[in-house]
């Protein structure tokens, strides 16, 4: 089986669109379990973790952040500690040690798990998934790029090139949480970030998706309405909460898992509000 190691952007674009059938490789957390468990045969690999372009995170504009990052640079960056916090803390959830300093953001946005940690993260933050082609770059927010489980909508030869963000603000008061079965090691049950800012004691700009409640990642957009102009409050949390369940229920109907996840995303939501807000605090 031929393994491609490209070392710079036009030609792992090129070798792409020469092997259109080949799996893109990262830190292959993913896609050696599923090779493993035959769920792919691929006929090869391009490996992309050499092209400096996917591992860059800088601050210009905007935050630009390579798919080729692992968690563990997430975790360790200066201008990830500076300007997306969050990012660095919801990093720092997923696996172990080991997989952390494989596993990348390319792979966990391409990977689309409904469980996936980067994800809700990203979604609140408002990351725009920056993907080359041939053709050239386009840009997609990631409820429109992902459309359900496995299936992230790259077109034959698109590679992802990394995420953009805009620097939090002063005023951005944040959370990042996950439940799990266990402690450690642990694959979300639910998972779920909030980003919001503070103007005059009042919340703006609320930005609020919890994972591993739907199919693909979502919006709250009736609970962030809820909150918007609001001041912090406990009851209006778990309002807020009780708005996310009740979505989670349209967005997935009654099944197995409802009866634990619909009550747990109550107060889930309204932790992460808390936190959030308890962030802002002197
Ligand atoms: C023991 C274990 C524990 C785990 N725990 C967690 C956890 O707690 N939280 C969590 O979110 N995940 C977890 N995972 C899943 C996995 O580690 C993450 O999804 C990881 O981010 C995948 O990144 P990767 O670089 O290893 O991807 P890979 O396995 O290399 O690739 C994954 C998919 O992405 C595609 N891909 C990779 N890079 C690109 C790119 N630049 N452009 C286009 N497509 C690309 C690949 O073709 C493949 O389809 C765990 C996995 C294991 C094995």
């Amino acid at each position: 089986m031929e393994f491609l190691r490209p070392q710079a952007l036009e030609e792992a674009l090129s070798l792409l669109a020469e092997h259109p059938a080949y799996t893109i490789l990262a830190g292959g957390t993913d896609v050696v379990v599923r090779r493993r468990e035959g769920r792919l045969a691929p006929e090869g690999y391009l490996d992309v973790t050499l092209v400096p372009e996917l591992r860059e995170i800088w601050n210009g504009e905007s935050i630009f952040v390579g798919a080729a990052v692992t968690c563990r640079e997430l975790e360790e960056s200066p201008i990830l500690a500076a300007v997306c916090p969050l990012l660095a803390a919801a990093a720092s959830t997923v696996g172990s040690p080991q997989i952390r300093s494989r596993a990348t953001l390319g792979g966990n946005v391409a990977n689309a798990s409904p469980a996936a940690d980067l994800i809700p993260a990203l979604t609140a933050a408002d990351a725009q998934v920056v993907i080359q082609g041939r053709q050239g770059t386009r840009r997609a927010a990631l409820p429109d790029l992902i459309q359900g489980p496995g299936r992230c909508a790259l077109e034959p030869g698109e590679l992802i090139l990394g995420v953009v963000l805009e620097p939090f603000r002063e005023t951005a008061r944040w959370s990042f949480d996950k439940i799990g079965r266990r402690n450690a090691l642990a694959i979300a049950r639910m998972n779920g970030a909030v980003v919001l800012e503070e103007e005059g004691g009042q919340m703006r700009n609320v930005r609020l998706c919890v994972g591993a409640a739907a199919r693909r990642p979502v919006r709250f957009r009736g609970a962030e309405a809820l909150l918007e102009g609001q001041n912090p409050d406990k009851d209006l949390f778990r309002r807020a909460g009780e708005a996310v369940s009740q979505a989670i229920l349209e967005e997935t109907g009654m099944r197995e898992s409802s009866r634990y996840k619909l009550p747990v995303a109550v107060e889930f939501t309204a932790r992460l509000l808390e936190n959030a807000a308890r962030r802002g605090q002197a």
